[in-house]
């Protein structure tokens, strides 16, 4: 495993003048692991996003063929160097062997999913609207348009997906797959994962011919680094995954651009668990059971971790949570991904304790080790009023902890479920008759969630065609586009109309004798058919 610490721009190692060293840091024992690791500087910066503007102009011309095998290529050069990059992302995250693996094979199995859809090719959204010469008073056109890549991309991983959300995540794959070139800002809780994922990028571009330009991966520490990338002017978009306050910095900086750029932020939320009363009465010890295991997942550090849970004051919610602290109980501490992040769940914790009305239910009983940033399991209970007063309570707490609003009508479930935020699921338990009785509930939760889970947990998140991993603000910066599944190709594409384009000189997706075979909507009809 040799790690260089090094910026690698346009495939190539910078040796030259770098910015401020750090270390990345074993969150197990806080020792610092080897190299150094060096800030991309502005001329770094400034030459990978040149490179990546240059390269687009290739990239964007290439077949999908082309591409597909590429992307095949990258996930076996990634899978090459499995367990290098396993190693290291332990001592970096802190996240244990078997989560690791599971992340990896997700990992590998995205370039394959999208190598996939763009052989196939409808994902383009072909679209013909046939010219009549005919029609009066005026001729119409012939009108024509597909999906085309937008231009290099920046891509911000967050820290707790090292593997699936990082170097070779859903971002990078599919701005590959649509033909955009990608600078990735290596999270610096995990920079040596980074760059062991980066080479695998490098080699897959080598063999395949495709210019070096398409990939750059920038170290930084500081936020100097992501803020002069989201400021370069060649830039055409960004994807980010981690923090409310780091996408909002950078939706905002985007923004205050001369020329704005969309940037595609998820950014977590409080996935609200809703349990309704023939639920509770029926299931309430499978519930607790299935609720405690997505509670405490990878450390509660998953941006659909349950951080609230609604129902109605009964006996059979007192008995949910004697089932839930039963189990609490037997929880061991473990380490979170970094400090700072151990330090942002305990301090968002203690705000929750020290809030008037709130109380802390069950806490896991053995002492955590501060020194290991290990988190204690919490399960804080308050009242609707107090929900409603203290805006505090209503922030996401990264980390193992969900707090249990008792409500006491059907009017209080209502008026939550319509005022809370933008979330990136909401979660019902209910039977069928609940969810007869409830279905106001279920409506509301429609226009603030971006997927609804019924009798399930929201941690977890297939990778398909219908999966929508996003919501409204401040889940995510566009409830529109997911970040997650296989529409988030669709961030990095925009459609072009031609106008009376002589056939030949259409894109083959949009000739007359459909040379690519692909589903195409022809005068608002869906059809491979010929013209
Ligand atoms: P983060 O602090 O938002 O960092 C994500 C990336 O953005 C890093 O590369 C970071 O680099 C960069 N960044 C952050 N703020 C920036 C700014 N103002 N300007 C430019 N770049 C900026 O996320 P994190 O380290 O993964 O976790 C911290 C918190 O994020 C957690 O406590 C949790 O609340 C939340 N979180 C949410 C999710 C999710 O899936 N939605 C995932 C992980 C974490 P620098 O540090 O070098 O600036």
């Amino acid at each position: 495993m040799n790690i260089r610490g090094k910026n690698l721009v346009a495939g190539k190692l910078e040796n030259g003048k770098t910015g401020k060293p750090f270390q990345a840091t074993n969150p197990r024992n806080g020792e610092k692991l080897d190299p150094d690791f060096h800030e991309a500087t502005p001329d770094i910066i400034n030459r990978a996003i040149n490179k990546g503007l240059e390269a687009f102009k290739i990239l964007r011309q290439t077949s999908p063929q082309k591409r597909a095998d590429f992307l095949e290529t990258l996930a076996a050069e990634v899978e090459l160097r499995a367990e290098s990059i396993i190693r290291r992302a332990q001592d970096e995250t802190a996240l244990g062997e078997s989560r690791l693996k599971m992340e990896f094979e997700r990992t590998i199995a995205q370039p394959r999913v999208f190598a996939g859809l763009i052989r196939e090719g409808s994902w383009i959204d072909a679209k013909i609207d046939r010219a009549d010469p005919t029609r009066k008073p005026f001729k119409r056109p012939s009108m024509r348009s597909i999906l085309q890549p937008i231009g290099p991309i920046a891509v911000f991983g967050a820290s707790n997906f090292p593997l699936a959300i990082s170097v070779v995540g859903t971002d990078t794959i599919c701005a590959f797959a649509a033909g955009c070139p990608v600078i990735v800002k290596a999270h610096p809780a995990h920079p040596g994962t980074c760059e062991l994922t980066a080479e695998a990028v490098i080699a897959a571009l080598q063999k395949h011919g495709l210019p070096s330009g398409c990939f750059s991966l920038l170290q930084g520490a500081s936020k100097k680094t992501g803020q002069a990338i989201v400021q370069h002017p060649d830039l055409s978009a960004v994807a980010f995954t981690g923090s409310l306050m780091g996408g909002r910095a950078i939706m905002d900086a985007a923004a205050a651009r001369k020329k704005p750029i969309p940037v595609f932020a998820e950014m977590g939320s409080l996935n609200p668990v809703f349990l309704l009363p023939e639920a509770l009465k029926k299931r309430s010890k499978d519930i607790a059971t299935g609720f405690l295991n997505s509670l405490t997942m990878g450390v509660g550090q998953f941006c659909t971790n349950p951080g609230v849970l609604v129902a109605l004051d009964s006996p059979e919610l007192d008995d949910f949570l004697k089932h839930l602290s039963d189990g609490i109980g037997r929880i061991q501490p473990r380490t979170m991904l970094h400090s700072g992040i151990f330090q942002n769940y305990n301090s968002i914790l203690k705000i929750f304790c020290q809030t008037q009305g709130v109380r802390i239910h069950t806490r896991s009983g053995i002492t955590s080790n501060p020194a290991r940033i290990e988190a204690d399991t919490l399960v804080l209970e308050t009242d609707y009023t107090t929900w409603c007063m203290r805006e505090e309570l209503r922030q996401e707490c990264f980390g193992p902890a969900s707090i249990v609003v008792r409500i006491k009508n059907l009017e209080e479930l209502l008026s939550f479920a319509r005022n809370m935020e933008g979330s990136l699921t909401a979660t019902i338990h209910g039977t069928h008759d609940d969810l007869e009785k409830y279905k106001s509930l279920l409506q509301a939760l429609e226009t603030h969630a971006g997927r609804l889970v019924y009798n399930g947990f929201p941690t977890g998140v297939e990778i398909g065609y219908a999966t929508h991993h996003s919501g409204p603000y401040p889940a995510a910066s566009s409830a529109y586009h997911t970040s997650i599944g296989i529409d988030s190709i669709y961030r990095f594409v925009r459609p072009v109309c031609y106008q009376n384009c002589p056939d030949e000189q259409l894109p083959p997706e949009l000739q007359d004798k459909n040379p690519k075979g692909i589903l195409r909507k022809i005068d608002g009809e869906m059809t491979k058919c010929e013209i």
